[in-house]
């Protein structure tokens, strides 16, 4: 251990060095550290701290818990297959693909493991990219133990989860989809990810976030999801004249969760929803109107034969993904009359309310005008000044 300490020391001193060369003796490394792990696992070094073996190798190399599952995998199964190991040794194959045909082999059924012909994993190994590599053992399987394929899709099933938890005013979404669920998920908003105009400025990660958003609008809209407590899932927002407004010193308008949002959102959910107007009195509610759509659906029919999508310049977002927009804010006393709706895709109806696109109709035509926007420039460490 000494001598390979020292040739570290003198490897982090020296420059140049060949990328390659270097990648693989760290994978020949590696596989000694998988071989180490299983010998001590054998030994039963984790029960000196009373862990179990994937624990226990966790905390040994600070690693996840799959990575650990993964190194004791590869430890075992290399023992087994000395022709694999030899080629990782060599630098002929890579970890990764080592991994592969490790994961391969061990999830065979015990008395099919010998059909795992080594030879030809090797030649595989050095053609194909570790994806496809994966792609194969997961049909090689699928041929060799039907029934061990299903069991394992069946393991994979149990494994999905999805959280959605809100901090700070952000939601965090973590989960695993099984291959159905997962494809179906990717598929759809796939389709919906592309970018809207030759100038959207989206990076890809917010553009399948806001994919995610229009398809869950777009699933409450349809108005087809089950009820619960009578009532569809929708999203509600409190608000007052001042606050609809956006007046200075108004409270801040809520959603049915108590968060609150920005008089600019609310103007444009005001857009397109259900209104109810509640009169209060020393807070105490003393009437509830009927809820009067802010669109009708003749107006809303109108508007589908007039347009066929957003009417934002170059976007195609089909109408039935857009959401009817007043040019003269409703919030201002803009009328539902057809001459002042237009039907907007969510980004470009965000871009309207809270990026402060101006709409304007010039005769039968319609002009999107920027922002001007105030760009901020550093004048010195610290201080920043505004340009325009
Ligand atoms: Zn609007
Ligand atoms: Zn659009």
């Amino acid at each position: 251990m000494q001598k390979l300490r020292d040739a570290v020391h003198e490897l982090e001193s020296e420059g140049g060095l060949d990328p390659r060369e270097l990648s693989s003796l760290i994978d020949r490394l590696q596989a000694v550290l998988c071989r180490a792990l299983y010998e001590g696992s054998k030994r039963g070094d984790h029960l000196l701290t009373g862990q179990t073996t994937c624990a226990w190798v966790a905390t040994t190399c600070r690693l996840s818990g799959p990575a650990a599952s993964d190194r004791l995998c590869v430890g075992e199964q290399l023992e087994a297959m000395p022709q694999v190991a030899q080629a990782l040794g060599s630098g002929e194959i890579g970890y990764q693909a080592t991994s592969v045909i490790c994961h391969f082999r061990k999830k065979l059924r015990e008395d099919l493991r010998e059909l795992c012909d080594e030879e030809q994993w090797i030649s595989h190994a050095k053609e194909d990219s570790i994806k496809d590599l994966g792609w194969l053992a997961d049909h090689v399987r699928y041929v060799l133990d039907p029934d061990g394929f299903d069991h394992g899709i069946e393991e994979d099933w149990g494994k999905r989860f999805l959280s959605i938890s809100e901090s700070g005013g952000m939601f965090h979404i973590s989960g695993v989809l099984d291959r159905e669920g997962g494809a179906a998920l990717e598929s759809a908003i796939d389709g919906l990810a592309k970018r809207l105009t030759e100038d959207d400025i989206r990076s890809p990660k917010q553009r399948r976030a806001d994919a995610l958003t229009e398809i869950v609008y777009h699933a409450m809209e349809a108005g087809s999801l089950p009820r619960h407590n009578r009532v569809r899932p929708q999203i509600s927002v409190s608000t007052t004249i001042e606050g609809l407004t956006g007046e200075l010193g108004a409270a801040a308008s809520e959603l049915h969760n108590g968060m609150p949002v920005s008089s600019k959102t609310v103007q444009r959910l005001a857009c397109d929803g259900l209104l109810h107007r509640v009169l209060k009195a020393d807070s105490l509610v003393i009437d509830v109107s009927r809820a009067t759509p802010t669109v009708s659906a003749a107006q809303w029919r109108a508007l589908k034969a007039r347009y066929k999508r957003c009417c934002f310049p170059g976007c195609d977002r089909p109408i039935n993904w857009t959401h009817p927009h007043h040019i003269e804010f409703r919030s201002r006393g803009g009328p539902s009359t057809m001459r002042n709706l237009l039907p907007l895709c969510f980004y470009h109806h965000r871009l309207v309310h809270e990026g402060a696109w101006q709409v304007v109709r010039t005769g039968e035509g319609l002009r999107f005008i920027p922002p001007e926007r105030p760009v901020l420039t550093r004048r010195r460490w610290g201080e920043r000044r505004r340009a325009v």
